[in-house]
C-alpha cells in the first residue's frame, strides 16, 4: 500500500492534536498494513480517527457504514471544516447531489464516503465501488450485527459480502459494546476469523459517579446542578413520560433552559429538542431512555438519573454520554427502595418469559450491588463488564472521595425485624413507613387504632432518624432478610432474619450519610483546568463559537470543543504561530478562524 502521508503529520496537522491515544497508533498501523481489524473501545475513547487517519493516508476513498443518519451528517460537517474531503450518502440527498458525489467518488476525488448501511447493501452502490479505487471499508457500530444486542440490524448481516467482493481491500470493525458474545457475533457475521482485536480499557476517568440515596429528589437534582453543573448542558433520566413532564416544568420554573424528550412527543418535537440540544449550549435534556442513541455532543457535563436503569449496561450506556470531550463530568444518581421494588414489579407483571424474567432480576441484581456497594464504583463497574481494575481508591467517586463508614448493625436489624414480625403477628402487615413509625414512638392515629403503640417494639428506636431507619430497611431488603409485597409495599421477614434474630450472625450496613461531603479537587488532567483559565474570556470565546456556529448552521463543538476553548483562555496567544499549538486547532481551522478568535483573546 502508498502510503501518502504519516498518521503522526495527519494528527498534528488535520486534527491539530499532538499525541494519540492508547490503541489509537497500534491501531492506525495495523490497518495500513492491509490487514483485517476489530476496535472495542469506549464511548468518547476515539474510534473515529482510527479508519479516519488511515483514509488521508491512503491513496483511494475510505467507505464508511454508519447506522444513524444524524451521526454520519455530523462527522462529515467536522471533517469537511478540518478541511477533509468527505461525504455521505444517504436517503436525504436529492438525485442531483447524489450524482456530484459520486462522481466525485469514482473520479478519486475523495478520502472518505459515509453511507447507510441499506445504500451499501444495493447491487447499484456495489457496481459503483468495483469502478473505484476503496481503501479501507470502516464498519461503525459493528454489534448492529449481534442479534443480541439491543440496537440489531438485519443490514448489518449481509456485509461478509465485502469479503467475497473485495477480497483485497481491508476491513476495521468498531464499536463500544465489550461483551464477549458481540464480539463473537461480529468476527463471525463480517467473516473476519483473521483479524485482530484491540480492546481498550473501558475506563472512562473524567467521569465522576455519584449515587445517592433518594431523599427529596427534586431538591437534590435542584441542589446538584445549581452547585456543580448551574451553565452546563446535561440528560436527566427519567422511567415515564410523565415524570419527564414533571421534572422539565419544575426544572424550567427553576430558571433553567429545560426540553423534554420521550416516546409520546411527535417525531417533529422530538427533532426539534435534539436538534437545539446538540446546537445550542447549556440546556437541560429531561428525557426517558428514548433519548441519546447517537447523541455525539461532546461537552455533556452531566448524566443525572432520577430512576434506575434497567441493567448495568443500561447505566453505563447512559452515563458514557457525559464528557466525550475528556473534560471532568458527572453521572449522579438517587434512588431508594421503592424504585428497586417498583422494577422487580415491572420484571413479575410482564408477558416476558420466566427466562427472560430471571434473566432480567439477575441484571437488576447487579446494578442494585453497584448501588449500594461500598467500594470504588469504578472498579465495580469496570470488573463488571470484565475487566481488571487494578486500583483500589480512582479518586473520582463518591465512595472513594468520602468512604462510607461500615458499622455493626445487628442491634438495629434485631430492632427492625421483630418489629415487623409483630405487627405481622397481629394478623396485618405494614409498609416502611408504619413500621419506621412504631419504631420511633410516633402516636399516629393508625398506630392508636391498632394499639401498637402497646407493641414492645413501640419506640424502641427513638436514638435514629426516619431516614437512617429507612437506610436499615432497604439494605436488609437487599440483603435478603426482609420481604416486600410488590403491591401493597408491605413488609415482612424472611426465614433468613431468624438467624439475626437468635444472634447466630452479626450484620454489617453502611452508615447512612445524609448528605455526602462536597468533593473539593477536580480530576487530575493534563489538559487546563478551569482554575487556571480566564473565564471571562472562556466565556466570550465561547459567544465568538456561537456566532461562527449559528452563521454556519452547526453545532458549536464542531467548530472548536470546550477543550480547545479552555486552552485559549489559559495560554492566550499572541500570535497565529502560539495559537496553532493549542491542541484542537489544525491548519484548516487555523486559516479559517484563527484571526478572529486571536482578537477576541488580545483584544
Ligand atoms: P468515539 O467514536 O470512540 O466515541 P470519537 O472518535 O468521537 O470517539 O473521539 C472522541 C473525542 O476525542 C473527539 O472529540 C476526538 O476529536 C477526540 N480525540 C480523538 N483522538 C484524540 C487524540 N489523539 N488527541 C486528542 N483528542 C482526540
Ligand atoms: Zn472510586
Amino acid at each position: 500500500m502508498i502510503i501518502k502521508e504519516s498518521p503522526l503529520e495527519i494528527l498534528n496537522k488535520v486534527f491539530g492534536y499532538k499525541t494519540f491515544r492508547l490503541e489509537q497508533e497500534n491501531i492506525i498501523n495495523h490497518v495500513l498494513e492491509g490487514k483485517d481489524t476489530l476496535v472495542l473501545m469506549p464511548t468518547g475513547g476515539g474510534k473515529s480517527l482510527c479508519y479516519q487517519i488511515p483514509a488521508m493516508c491512503l491513496e483511494g476513498v475510505c467507505v464508511v457504514v454508519s447506522p444513524l443518519i444524524a451521526l454520519m451528517q455530523d462527522q462529515v460537517l467536522a471533517l469537511k471544516d478540518l478541511g477533509v474531503k468527505a461525504e455521505f450518502l444517504n436517503s436525504t440527498l436529492n438525485y442531483n447531489d447524489e450524482r456530484k458525489i459520486i462522481e466525485q467518488l469514482v473520479n478519486n476525488k475523495l478520502d472518505l464516503i459515509y453511507v447507510s448501511p441499506e445504500r451499501l447493501n444495493t447491487e447499484e452502490f456495489q457496481q459503483i465501488l468495483t469502478k473505484t479505487n476503496v481503501s479501507l471499508f470502516a464498519i461503525d457500530e459493528a454489534h448492529c450485527v449481534s442479534q443480541w444486542g439491543h440496537d440489531f440490524r438485519p443490514e448489518y448481516t449481509k456485509f461478509y459480502m465485502l469479503k467475497d467482493l473485495f477480497p483485497n481491500v481491508p476491513r476495521i470493525a468498531l464499536t463500544a459494546t465489550a461483551d464477549d458474545e458481540t464480539r463473537i457475533d461480529i468476527i463471525k457475521n463480517l467473516h473476519m476469523g483473521n483479524c485482530k482485536t484491540f480492546i481498550s480499557s473501558f475506563d472512562r476517568p473524567n467521569i465522576r459517579y455519584i449515587v445517592q440515596i433518594k431523599d427529596k429528589e427534586r431538591k437534590q437534582l435542584l441542589d446538584f446542578i445549581k452547585t456543580e453543573h448551574p451553565e452546563d448542558s446535561g440528560i436527566v433520566y427519567c422511567i415515564s413520560r410523565k415524570r419527564v413532564e414533571d421534572i422539565a416544568e419544575f426544572l424550567e420554573k427553576e430558571g433553567f433552559k429545560v426540553l423534554p424528550y420521550h416516546a409520546g412527543l411527535s417525531k417533529k418535537i422530538r427533532e426539534e429538542n435534539q436538534n437545539k440540544f446538540i446546537k445550542e449550549e447549556a440546556i437541560i435534556m429531561v428525557a426517558t431512555i428514548a433519548f441519546g442513541m447517537g447523541i455525539d455532543k461532546p461537552d455533556v457535563r452531566f448524566v443525572a438519573h432520577l430512576d434506575l436503569p434497567k441493567s448495568m449496561e443500561s447505566y453505563y450506556q447512559e452515563t458514557g454520554r457525559a464528557g466525550r470531550d475528556g473534560l471532568p463530568s458527572d453521572a449522579w444518581m438517587v434512588y431508594g427502595l421503592k424504585d428497586i421494588v417498583q422494577i422487580n414489579q415491572f420484571i413479575n407483571q410482564s408477558t416476558a418469559s420466566e427466562e427472560q424474567k430471571r434473566l432480567e432480576k439477575r441484571k437488576l441484581n447487579s446494578l442494585i450491588g453497584y448501588v449500594e456497594s461500598v467500594s470504588c464504583r469504578r472498579k465495580t463497574i469496570l470488573e463488571y463488564f470484565k475487566e481488571d481494575y487494578n486500583i483500589q481508591n480512582c479518586g473520582n467517586c463518591d465512595n472513594c472521595i468520602n468512604p462510607p463508614e461500615i458499622y455493626d448493625a445487628t442491634i438495629d436489624a434485631q430492632k427492625v425485624l421483630s418489629c415487623i414480625y409483630r405487627l405481622e403477628n397481629n394478623g396485618f402487615s405494614f409498609g416502611a413507613s408504619h413500621v419506621i413509625e412504631v419504631l420511633t414512638g410516633k402516636e399516629t392515629e393508625k398506630i392508636i387504632k391498632f394499639k401498637h403503640n402497646k407493641l414492645s417494639t413501640f419506640a424502641i428506636g427513638k436514638d435514629k432518624t426516619v431516614s437512617q431507619w429507612q437506610a436499615v430497611i432497604r439494605q436488609l431488603v437487599i440483603l435478603g432478610y426482609i420481604k416486600v409485597d410488590p403491591v401493597h409495599m408491605s413488609l415482612s421477614i424472611t426465614k433468613e432474619a431468624a438467624k439475626i434474630l437468635r444472634s447466630q450472625i452479626k450484620v454489617e450496613l453502611r452508615q447512612h450519610i445524609l448528605i455526602p461531603k462536597k468533593k473539593k479537587e477536580k480530576v487530575e488532567q493534563k489538559t487546563y483546568t478551569t482554575a487556571e483559565t480566564d473565564n471571562e474570556l472562556f466565556k466570550k470565546l465561547k459567544n465568538l463559537r456561537l456566532e461562527f456556529a449559528k452563521k454556519e448552521n452547526m453545532p458549536p463543538y464542531i467548530i472548536f470543543h470546550d477543550k480547545t476553548l479552555i486552552e485559549m483562555a489559559a495560554v492566550k496567544p499572541k500570535n497565529l504561530e502560539e495559537l496553532s499549538k493549542i491542541s484542537g486547532v489544525g491548519e484548516h481551522k487555523l486559516n479559517k478562524y484563527g484571526k478572529a478568535f486571536l482578537n477576541e483573546i488580545n483584544m
